[in-house]
């Protein structure tokens, strides 16, 4: 298990389809987003495996048409559920890759890795996309980062939230605190808010990603960042927006050349790629094409969509969210009017009917776009980090009260077994049996007998509960630790293990890309410089020819797959160095 360890913590938001990581910045007195190695503030969740190596990322994304069935995402889907949750049987026939079902019915992902087939529990996939973020951190800061604030969806119930700390602990995180998307949103914004307004202020976040969505009531006052109520949808969001577009298309692509294409997983990640950037670029446009060479047995695909189909094909799932929206309020027994700021969160309320909707249910109130809806969740989470961390002078004066998302129905008796669910459907046993105790030691007690019974949520959000009849002074607990399904601490420290062995492979390959890039650009200038330039008064013809094969014999050198080692490739730069020596002491392409 992680360690306490001191340092500069982080803050990571985890989300389906992209992630983020910030950091605080003490001079500045704000979190700072880390842009990763491709230049890019937000990095894809996806997680791939070839014959050779693993990628994480961008790297990942960018190969996901060529080798569907290997790249993994939407793990956030899968964490903390069983096989047989109707979510996942939902999602199974849209994956690419293989879902199977594995002990205590925890869902396992299927990958080829090396030739070999693996077995991959939700929690590796999250890990290796918070490695990932640990490092682009790690890039920025210059030093090792162990401490993190992780979010998750308002929604998520006590074993998603425990599966996300498992994922943080595999990835050697020390998990300081998981804290709520719209929390954290409610964190930025009130950040920037507080500088220009006094009073309070009631703040409602609608965080709209691309797998979940949440809304949150946040009252705002001074220092004082208050959540009233939460509500949401852990299975609604930019994804499911695009696969009503997919299949859409799949049905257009099927009318007209009388082929399905739904049986091939490579032309379907193709479709739902463009599929996704169709959607975006609907947000500032009313019509776009889809364009895609050879999509399936050399069809050319080719369709326009319009926004407003767009928007009928998403009628429902939008309307969906309004209801949240709706749900929300009322939970918080606040009215519309009460309302001072409405404040957009997540990629998909970009989308225009969103907004429209969002607007005219506020009536007409102009909606808030002044936090970046990418970052602010990643930003919260920093300001949360900071708050908890003992190492910074210049943090923030605020002051998080957060609610429990769902509600909790304890459901006793006559023989007073305490059976504590999570859920919020009418009839206890249809909610989530999260365990159960038993009061005993009491008197005959009468159907109606009063006696106390008390939920306590650690920051984390998990549960401790207690009962206590004050006539006998009997009482007893539980602290709701569902085992069941979760990985076991023998399981971690595999999984730590197995981490720490994937590390050191891309430790490897990023050493050997560096030196067969060194030696191939070496290469490329010699060659020019010898094309370019008149050598001959530097070097003698039989060395000119020497040179030339040592450039060839590199080339052949780069070419050959079976080097697996960087040494020999930065020992071959090292003997070019020495051969190319007579035409590099002069000439203007000496770089
Ligand atoms: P998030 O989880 O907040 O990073 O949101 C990611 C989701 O937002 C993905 O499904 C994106 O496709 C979606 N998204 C990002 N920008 C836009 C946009 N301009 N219009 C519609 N959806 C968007």
């Amino acid at each position: 298990m992680a360690k306490k360890h001191k340092g500069r913590a982080i803050g990571i938001d985890l989300g389906t389809t992209y992630s983020c990581v910030a950091a605080w910045e003490e001079q500045n007195g704000r979190a700072e987003i880390i842009v990763n190695d491709q230049g890019n503030r937000t990095t894809p969740s996806f997680v791939a495996f070839t014959d050779s190596h693993r990628f994480i990322g961008d790297a990942a994304k960018n190969q996901a048409a060529a080798n569907p069935s290997n790249t993994i995402f939407d793990a956030k889907r899968l964490i903390g559920r069983k096989y047989k949750d109707p979510t996942i049987q939902n999602d199974l026939h849209l994956w690419p890759f293989k879902v199977v079902s594995g002990v205590d019915d925890k869902p396992m992902i299927m990958v080829n890795y090396k030739g070999k087939e693996k077995c991959l529990a939700a929690e590796e996939i999250s890990s290796m996309i918070l490695t990932k973020m640990k490092e682009i951190a790690e890039a920025y800061m210059e030093s090792s980062v162990y401490n993190a604030v992780i979010t998750v969806p308002a929604y998520f119930n006590d074993s998603q939230r425990k599966a996300t700390k498992d994922a943080g602990i595999i990835a050697g995180l020390n998990v300081i605190r998981i804290i709520n998307e719209p929390t954290a949103a409610a964190l930025a914004y009130g950040l920037q808010k507080r500088a220009h307004c006094s009073g309070k202020r009631n703040v409602f976040i609608f965080d709209l990603g691309g797998g979940t969505f949440d809304v949150s009531l946040v009252t705002i006052k001074g220092d004082n960042i208050e959540v009233k109520a939460t509500a949401g949808d852990t299975h609604l969001g930019g994804e499911d927006f695009d696969n009503r577009m997919v299949s859409h298309l799949v049905q257009q692509f099927k009318r007209k050349n009388r082929v399905d294409i739904t049986g091939n997983p490579r032309a379907l990640r193709r479709l739902r790629n463009e599929c996704e950037k169709a959607k975006r670029t609907l947000s500032h446009t009313n019509e776009t094409t889809i364009e895609i060479d050879a999509l399936f047995q050399g069809i050319e695909f080719h369709f326009s969509v319009t926004r407003a189909r767009f928007e009928e094909l998403n009628w429902d799932l939008f309307e969906k969210c309004m209801e949240i929206a709706q749900k929300c309020l009322y939970d918080a027994k606040m009215e519309k009017r009460e309302i001072h700021d409405v404040v957009l969160v997540g990629g998909s309320s970009r989308i225009p009917k969103v907004q429209s909707l969002l607007q005219n249910f506020f009536e007409g109130k102009d909606l808030c776009k002044s936090i970046n809806p990418d970052e602010a969740v990643a930003f919260g989470a920093t300001v949360q980090a900071a708050l908890l961390s003992k190492d910074y002078s210049i943090v923030p004066t605020l002051v998080l009260v957060d609610v429990t998302p769902l509600s909790l129905a304890e459901d006793y008796q006559s023989a007073v077994p305490i059976n504590v669910y999570e859920g919020e459907r009418t009839k206890a046993s249809d909610n989530n049996l999260l365990g159960m105790f038993l009061l005993s030691g009491l008197p005959r007690v009468f159907r109606g007998h009063p006696f106390n019974v008390y939920f306590e949520l650690d920051f984390d959000g998990i549960l401790k509960v207690r009962a206590e009849d004050e006539t006998t002074g009997s009482k007893n607990g539980i602290t709701i630790t569902n085992e069941k399904g979760r990985l076991s601490s023998a399981e971690i420290k595999r999984m730590i293990e197995e981490a720490a062995s994937f590390r050191e492979e891309d430790k490897k390959f990023k050493k050997i890309v560096k030196a067969k890039n060194d030696l191939d650009e070496y290469i490329y200038w010699m060659e020019k410089a010898m094309k370019d330039f008149d050598v001959s008064s530097k070097v003698s013809a039989s060395e000119k020819q020497r040179i030339m094969a040592a450039l060839r014999e590199g080339e052949r050198l780069l070419q050959s797959e079976h080097q697996t080692e960087a040494s020999v490739f930065e020992n071959y730069l090292n003997n070019l160095h020495n051969i190319c020596q007579p035409i590099c002491q002069q000439g203007p392409w000496i770089q």
